[in-house]
């Protein structure tokens, strides 16, 4: 495997300014047209759409695009929220002069929408209240049809984790069935997915330069509709993949398993000009360039019907991710071929500080303020309340988790800022923004101690098909150096006015175990009492499916962390979490994990449940029955079936082992511990899993998350024995994930153990 020789990309601040730089930035992108006139402005060049209301911080998509499109000097306003019932709030601002970008927003607005369960939620943690039903389903196909309505021969480009994910035909969970691309269905020109400041800031200067968006088919980390008579088709060498079981290949299929060598990563076999494919004597096959190879998948009216097959697309396109050695993929939609350029190049270190120092005002927009001017009231946005105090040192992430969808988002390779980016951002947020205590409640990523962490050499790294560097096992090329991590906490805990910094991202446990000083500086310095941590599992079942280490690295960690927290004097604690109903999780996979947290004391207050979010490898599984990390195959002897958790009952019975503990799950339990043959674990004895008594109950359980969806019930009283036992947690004692802590402390000043909606690393 060679890599693609990757032209280095025009760095985003060598762009010529747009003429409109002249304005310079404003305090906040505009939402209505009394601020364009403050601004003197007369038109929009870009007008962004977007699902979540507007905040201009560097955690939220419409600000991080926006504010880079003004960089470049375009005029950008943005349209949160409109009521999409008709095409009028899609004219608040006019008509842009170069595009709309509409994107849902920060979430795919089906998860931001539906509970697991399907069910909907009444909530929406990026709304003014978290108000729910501010943004409709399938928010980016309803929003670009009113774009269309409002101004109809103004270029629409779609991004964002809904386009991303949906940019190929995708199993979609809620309507159980394959739907067609997200450009297809939309009709938009474009469709740009990843982090998409480059794919953006091109598209914006082309377009200024009055080339048609039609013409715009050679931007990394965009999508679009190849016209039959397009010129620029021209040259491209085909790889038929639309079936499987062929004879041939479409690439050296590599196991993730496999450790690669280094020469085998470094070698560069193939030849400089395009030539086509000749079979050599021994059988090997001299393959095209890869910058001019595109692989065909198989077509949406294919994998539409036919599981296997998207499969195998699943899995064609997660081969394709690495931006050093990705091809074009191309799919067949009708009588049309949808196009998807390979992903976009990471952005280097300086333009990521050059994204996170542009001028956010680190606040929600002002026509959010309650009566009294604040965001602290009835208008308070819960997302920013989460991020508010919290700092993004990096993107992207290696662990490849395959019910995830950041690895097939943000890519792979860590794109980290400089430490000097960082340590300026905690100082603006401590003396700009309100209500600061002295308190980061983060600084972190996808993934807490990833910063800086790559694999040791650039040629190994763009050459690599591995979906993960850190499973099976760590790699043996990935440098594991924590040292610019632990350097940067250093710096930030000694600034004046800091305080505290806590690690409020999830941890990659397994890659923390290889640094103990990191482990030891962590765990001293920045756990508000206690770190959660997400095992997901104990079973090698499903973690295999999950890509996720086995529960002897969480033994291993937990050892560190509490001899750290010992020695630091501290008491403090690990609570991992896990995830039921995983694709490959057997009912004797739940029960064993279920007396592996009875052993361990954990009661689980919160479960999460499998949701098959569009695109993850995990969801392919679900969909299919089949493994797409051990190859797709008809013939039943090869590859590898798995056992999907479908219906509702086994969903709540997977539920139910997570929550052992809950009355209300011991009918059923016991139920399928007599089924299974395991009515040993029934009984009144602490080795038992569940008792043979049943109290009177209170009929339900409602997780953290459920709160938020259905109007809470009142509190059940605490029993007066128990109530004072939750503040202080002995050792030994039974602990909850969620209650029965010691409250953390977090920036924002609230007491309480959870931080409702931050995902735990996964
Ligand atoms: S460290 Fe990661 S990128 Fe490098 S060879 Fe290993 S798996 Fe591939």
């Amino acid at each position: 495997m060679s890599a693609l020789p990757v032209t280095p990309p025009k760095a985003l601040t060598a762009y010529r300014p747009f003429w409109a730089k002249r304005f310079g930035p404003a305090p906040f992108l505009p939402m209505s047209r009394a601020e364009m006139e403050q601004l003197g402005w007369d038109s929009c060049d870009i007008i962004i759409v977007t699902g979540d209301a507007y905040v201009d911080h560097p955690s939220f998509g419409m600000a991080v695009i926006g504010r880079t499109l003004e960089a470049q000097g375009f005029r950008v306003g943005i349209i949160a929220q409109p009521d999409w019932n008709s095409a009028d709030a899609f004219k608040a601002l006019g008509r842009p002069n170069l595009f709309f970008g509409v994107a849902a927003g920060n979430m795919d607005s089906m998860i931001n929408r539906y509970t697991a369960d399907r069910k909907i939620r009444s909530d929406d943690a990026y709304t003014p209240g978290g108000e729910g039903g501010k943004r409709p389903d399938r928010a980016t196909l309803v929003y670009t049809q009113r774009c269309q309505e409002a101004f109809k021969d103004v270029p629409i480009v779609i991004g964002g984790i809904e386009a991303s994910l949906r940019r190929i035909a995708h199993y979609d969970y809620w309507q159980d069935k394959v739907r067609r691309s997200v450009l297809v269905d939309s009709k938009a020109d474009l469709l740009v997915y990843g982090n998409a400041e480059r794919a953006i800031v091109e598209i914006a200067h082309r377009l200024a330069r009055r080339e048609p968006v039609q013409s715009l088919t050679d931007i990394r980390g965009t999508a679009f509709m190849r016209r039959d008579d397009d010129p620029s088709a021209e040259g491209w060498f085909e790889l038929d993949s639309t079936e499987v079981d062929r004879p041939g290949r479409i690439d050296e299929l590599i196991s993730p398993y496999q450790i690669i060598d280094d020469k085998a990563c470094a070698s560069n076999d193939e030849p400089d000009a395009p030539k086509p494919i000749t079979l050599h004597k021994t059988g090997r096959i001299s393959m095209p360039p890869r910058e001019r190879t595109v692989v065909r998948l198989p077509a949406y009216e294919q994998v539409k019907s036919d599981p296997v097959l998207y499969a195998h697309a699943n899995r064609v396109l997660h081969l394709e991710t690495n931006p050093g050695n990705a091809r074009a993929l191309v799919q067949r939609h009708g009588d049309r071929d949808l196009w998807i350029n390979p992903p976009p190049i990471p952005l280097t270190t300086p333009e990521m500080d050059h994204v996170f120092d542009l001028p956010y005002a680190r606040a929600p927009h002002p026509s959010y303020a309650d009566e009294n001017g604040s965001h602290d009231g009835a208008t308070k946005i819960p997302a920013w309340e989460m991020i508010r105090f919290s700092v993004n040192i990096m993107r992207g992430c290696f662990g490849g988790c395959t019910f995830c969808s950041i690895t097939e988002h943000e890519g792979r390779i860590i794109q980290s800022r400089s430490e000097d980016s960082v340590i300026r951002e905690i100082e603006e947020m401590r003396d700009k923004v309100k209500g600061f205590t002295g308190i980061v409640s983060d600084l972190g990523g996808p993934t807490a101690n990833m910063y800086r962490i790559g694999c040791k050499s650039p040629e190994i790294e763009a050459a690599c098909r591995k979906p993960s560097c850190v499973y099976p096992g760590i790699c043996p090329n990935l440098n594991t150096d924590h040292g610019p991590l632990i350097k940067m906490y250093r710096r930030a805990r000694a600034l004046p006015g800091v305080k505290k910094i806590l690690i409020g991202s999830g941890l990659r446990y397994d890659l923390a175990v290889q640094s103990p000083e990191y482990v030891k500086e962590l765990v001293t310095h920045h756990v508000g009492g206690y770190l959660k941590i997400a095992p997901e599992h104990t079973e090698q079942g499903p973690l295999s499916k999950m890509m996720k280490p086995g529960i002897g690295t969480y033994d291993r960690f937990k050892q560190m962390f509490e001899a750290a927290s010992a020695a630091a004097g501290k008491k403090q604690y690990l609570i991992p979490y896990f995830i039921a109903a995983h694709p490959g999780t057997s009912d004797e996979d739940m029960m064993n994990l279920a007396v592996w947290l009875k052993r361990n004391g954990f009661r689980a207050d919160q479960v999460q449940t499998f949701y098959p979010s569009p695109m993850a490898t995990a969801t392919a599984m679900y969909h299919s029955g089949r493994n797409p990390l051990k190859g797709i195959s008809r013939d039943e002897s090869r590859g590898e079936k798995v056992d999907i958790v479908r219906g509702e009952r086994r969903r709540r019975l997977h539920k139910a082992f997570l929550r052992y503990h809950d009355a209300n799950n011991w009918p059923l339990l016991r139920e399928a511990l007599k089924a299974m043959g395991r009515a040993d674990l029934i009984g009144n004895g602490k080795h038992h899993l569940i008792p043979s008594y049943q109290p009177l109950t209170d009929g339900g359980y409602e997780s953290a998350r459920r709160k938020n969806s259905t109007p809470s019930k009142p509190a059940a009283k605490a029993p007066a024995k128990t109530a004072g036992r939750a503040a202080t947690p002995r050792p030994g004692q039974v602990l909850t994930q969620h209650t029965g802590l010691p409250p953390r402390v977090t920036g924002s000043g609230r007491g309480g153990a959870g931080r409702p909606g931050k995902p735990a690393k996964r």
